[in-house]
């Protein structure tokens, strides 16, 4: 989770922690904020999740489709493992 840090926004002009002058009968009230830097790390983190999700749903997609012939259970698996393999290692988080 990103480092958050707690400031003060006015309710009424939405005037956070500035030398803003309020426009009048204002509150003030707490708002939790995050670092542009971190909340951009975020969005990649979950685009990359996103990518992921949608080619294992593809995948376990085709295999509940899949009708192998008889005598041709064997290779339906090894395609589909092989294809798993190759979705693991496109889609395998780095260390
Ligand atoms: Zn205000």
């Amino acid at each position: 989770m990103p480092h958050t840090f707690t400031v003060w926004q006015c309710n009424g002009c939405g005037r956070i922690e500035s030398q803003q002058a309020c426009t009048g009968a204002c509150r003030d009230g707490k708002v939790q904020l995050i670092h542009h830097d971190e909340y951009v790390a975020l969005e990649k983190q979950l685009a990359q999740s996103q990518r992921t999700i949608g080619a294992l749903l593809d995948m376990l997609s085709q295999l509940s489709h899949a009708t192998p012939r008889d005598g041709q259970w064997e290779l339906c698996f090894r395609q589909a493992q092989t294809r798993a393999r190759a979705t693991l290692a496109r889609h395998r988080p780095a260390d």
